[in-house]
């Protein structure tokens, strides 16, 4: 079995919102306090990062990340690579493979051109070996499959391993891949509210892709300051829950065929 972690389930303001004073913001439920949308998929022996957002390094400490296998981006904006800077620490020993799009990988590049520079500075640089991947692969001992989803109008990864998915940021999940998601037992997915908008799914959206799929447990993550957690909670169908910063989902990482890939 293996353990997904979520470190982080709200927008990309983070929850809360810096100079908010609404009343999820101010809200003493702490299912209210959100960082930027990350997960951390734990094996036996290997420690995969999902996203690497601003909140990386206050994640890494609450959750006592130590180690990296390797690191998974699931698209090139802000709140999901700004916390690359903060891996140097954990790749002095050796580098760390960074899955992701050929175009989220060129954003990472142009974005934190010094790492990339090799020109040495007084601290060093963070090691990461970036790999391109857009089909099943094999990551540090599991298998991978890139989920195509579309974020607005940007083409970007989900992630299935064994008979669990995750989907973070999307809008539209076009019909092949949701072939791709036959079998699941587990899905975390993004609703950003409950009114629409452009470039995440909302709530009820999120619910319709949801009944979509085999999942019969789904967690709606990238949460915006809109949505009380226990005013929303209570709304939301059978099967189906609002997710929390730290939630654990345990899941079987082989349900799915294995493919042969390099590992890393
Ligand atoms: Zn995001
Ligand atoms: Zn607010
Ligand atoms: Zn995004």
């Amino acid at each position: 079995m293996a353990l997904l972690r979520l470190l982080g389930t709200g927008t990309s303001d983070g929850i809360p919102m810096l100079g908010c004073r609404c009343p999820v913001c101010t809200s003493a439920d702490t299912r209210n306090r959100r960082l930027r949308t990350s997960a951390l998929v734990q094996t036996q022996d290997e420690t995969l990062l999902i996203d690497c957002g601003p909140d990386f390094r206050q994640q890494a400490l609450l959750y006592g990340i130590e180690r990296l296998s390797a690191i998974v981006l699931t698209h090139h904006h802000a709140d999901h690579i700004g916390g690359i800077p903060e891996l140097r620490p954990l790749s002095k020993t050796g580098p760390v493979s960074l899955y992701a799009s050929p175009h989220t990988n060129a954003v990472v590049h142009s974005s934190f051109s010094y790492i990339f520079s090799g020109k040495p500075t007084g601290g060093g640089l963070p090691k990461l070996n970036p790999v391109n991947i857009s089909s099943p692969t094999a990551v540090a001992g599991l298998t991978l499959w890139p989920l195509p989803v579309m974020h607005g109008e940007d083409l970007i990864h989900g992630y299935r391993i064994g008979d669990m998915a995750y989907i973070t940021d999307a809008s539209y999940i076009p019909e092949e891949t949701l072939s791709l998601l036959r079998g699941i037992k587990y899905l975390v997915i993004n609703a950003l509210r409950e009114k629409p908008h452009a470039t995440h799914f909302s709530i009820q959206e999120a619910c319709a892709a949801a009944a979509r799929t085999t999942a019969s447990q789904t967690w709606l993550t990238h949460l915006c300051h809109m949505v009380d957690h226990a005013q929303t909670e209570a709304s939301l169908p059978a099967g189906i829950s609002l997710a929390v910063d730290g939630l654990e989902i345990e899941f079987d990482e082989t349900a799915f065929p294995a493919i042969r890939g390099q590992s890393g």
